[in-house]
């Protein structure tokens, strides 16, 4: 036979989820049907969903879209008090704070939304091993003993090998390290475990598989459903934490998304239930970067969703970035955000010294991380630098 007429698989990432993942989980959750319930739900099922017993509205993900609806807009109030009361009965008054440490702004791939996309001609870097070392030395001056790396998709240049080694060189420093990275194997994710990062995040960015194929126009992030169970190999691979979560406004039904996202967070409880899952709502913005969401999700709507997210789902973390301002981050701290950025660089280097690089997004909250503990206090809550450490 003719080499011209083999198909040659060049890919050994499979463009389906593996079964008895929680990826397969979302896959086989009817989330139009949800999304329907949801649309349709009146006064009387928010009543109901408000009074039910906490594990019977953590069991059910109908009950979830019933707080998602118009119709639960109108409780607001409501809401936000019962997300409150789960939120201090599960973690108390406390708030876990981290730094993203920036490694390199390279990328190959092209995805629509965000500034590192390859086409974009700006300033990239990425910084040396000594470099990580240092930026991770300035933020431990600061307080900060949980740090996020990330980086773009470049597998030459942000290589295993790099991530590794950059990973072994910190955790002497920080004991709590996560990677949010381009999306890797089993394997791989074996290694970091090994050399010492104990947290995974992976944004699904969205879970319409449509809208996803119109975004990510190339590179490897295309693949949806290797993206879709990477949580699923980085648990397999010992990852004790795990964050997951959709920009919001990417898609034209921010609705439809968020039920996406708590279906995923609730399977991953399931699956991996040693672990612990963290859900972040990074909020896309009409300003951001030029581009324009499908679906802007207003303020009250993401207040409302935080809210039902906190009230379905008791067990799972809430994670708040630095892109949304001080006065909304601080009044979220109440209904339910349980982890926090401060202080943050979205750029590969900064911390340590000053960077030209570009950075990813422009951050809205700029205090320092002691304003940010300091505000915390005031508000009757524990900051928490470090809340777990390697044996
Ligand atoms: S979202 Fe990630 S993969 Fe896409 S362009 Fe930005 S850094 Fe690259």
């Amino acid at each position: 036979m003719a080499l011209g007429s083999v198909p040659l698989v060049l890919d050994s990432r499979p463009d389906t989820v593996p079964p008895g993942t929680a990826a397969a989980d979302v896959v086989g959750t009817d989330i139009s049907g949800l999304r329907r319930q949801a649309g349709a739900a009146g006064p009387s099922d928010v009543e109901r969903v408000l009074g039910a017993r906490v594990d019977s509205r953590a069991a059910a993900l109908a009950d979830f879209a019933v707080l998602l609806s118009p119709a639960a807009a109108g409780r607001l109030e409501d809401l936000a008090q019962l997300a409150h009361a789960t939120t201090i009965r599960r973690f108390g008054p406390t708030v876990r704070l981290y730094a993203p440490l920036y490694l390199s702004n390279e990328c190959v791939s092209v995805c629509t939304y965000c500034g590192f996309s390859a086409g974009n001609t700006i300033r990239r870097r990425t910084l040396s091993v000594d470099e990580v070392v240092a930026e991770g030395a300035a933020l431990r001056l600061q307080g900060f003993r949980h740090l996020l790396l990330v980086a773009g998709e470049h597998a030459r240049i942000v290589s295993k090998n790099y991530l590794v080694e950059c990973v072994q060189a910190l955790s002497p420093l920080v004991p709590q390290l996560s990677a949010e990275v381009q999306v890797w194997d089993t394997e791989t994710y074996r290694r970091l475990v090994g050399a010492g990062c104990d947290g995974l995040t992976v944004f699904q960015e969205t879970y319409d598989p449509s809208t996803y194929a119109a975004v990510h126009l190339k590179g490897k992030k295309r693949n949806y459903a290797w993206r879709l169970a990477a949580p699923d190999r980085g648990a397999e691979a010992g990852m004790r934490r795990l964050g997951i979560g959709a920009l919001l406004g990417l898609h034209g039904d921010w609705r439809a998304d968020a039920i996406a996202l708590g279906a995923h967070a609730r399977a991953l409880m399931k699956r991996w239930w040693r672990c612990e899952v963290t859900i972040a709502l990074p909020r896309l913005r009409p300003a951001a970067g030029g581009y324009q969401p499908a679906d802007p999700i207003s303020d009250s709507e993401f207040v409302q969703l935080l809210c039902a997210l906190r009230i379905a789902l008791p067990d799972v973390g809430i994670n708040l970035s630095t892109r949304e301002p001080p006065d909304l981050r601080d009044a979220l701290v109440r209904l339910g955000v349980t982890t926090m950025s401060a202080g943050s660089h979205t750029e590969p280097g900064g911390y340590a010294s000053a960077s030209d690089a570009e950075p990813q997004f422009e951050i809205a909250d700029t205090r320092s991380p002691d304003q940010i503990a300091s505000v915390l206090r005031t508000a009757g809550y524990d900051p928490v630098w470090k809340d777990w450490q390697r044996s």
